[in-house]
This record gives structure tokens, sequence and C-alpha cells, in this order.
């Protein structure tokens, strides 16, 4: 990198940084502003608490099942 073009391409950096979208881990879901991706990682995690409980519930179906069988 040209020591002269350093200056500038910082100041880009910082500036790409600042519009740059945040990616959710779980789906990959571009965020922007970044301050969404809290909302919507809370919003995965509800919907994996409401998972695991449907699980949970089916689990307990399916052994109540067996144990009628
Ligand atoms: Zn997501």
């Amino acid at each position: 990198m040209e020591p002269f073009l350093t200056c500038d391409s910082q100041a880009i950096l910082v500036e790409d940084k600042s519009f740059q979208a945040a990616k959710c881990d779980q789906c990959g879901a571009k965020m922007y502003p970044q301050s969404l991706l809290q909302p919507h990682l809370t919003r995965h995690q509800r919907r994996q608490r409401l998972l695991m409980r449907e699980l949970r519930k089916l689990r307990h179906t399916f052994t109540h099942m067996r144990d009628i069988a």
C-alpha cells in the first residue's frame, strides 16, 4: 500500500464499516442498520424456545403413545 494513500483508504474503510449491514449467524439475513440485528436475534431465540417447547410436547405425546401401545 502506498503511504500517501493510506489516510484516504482508511477513511473509506471506516465509512464502509459504518454502512455495513450486520449479518445474522442463524439465518444469514443481512440487517441494516446493525442495531436491527439484536431484536432479530431475540426473535430467533424466542422462536427456538417455542420450537423446543413444541418438541418436548411432541416427545411427551410419543412417549405416551408408546405407553398405551
Ligand atoms: Zn436471522
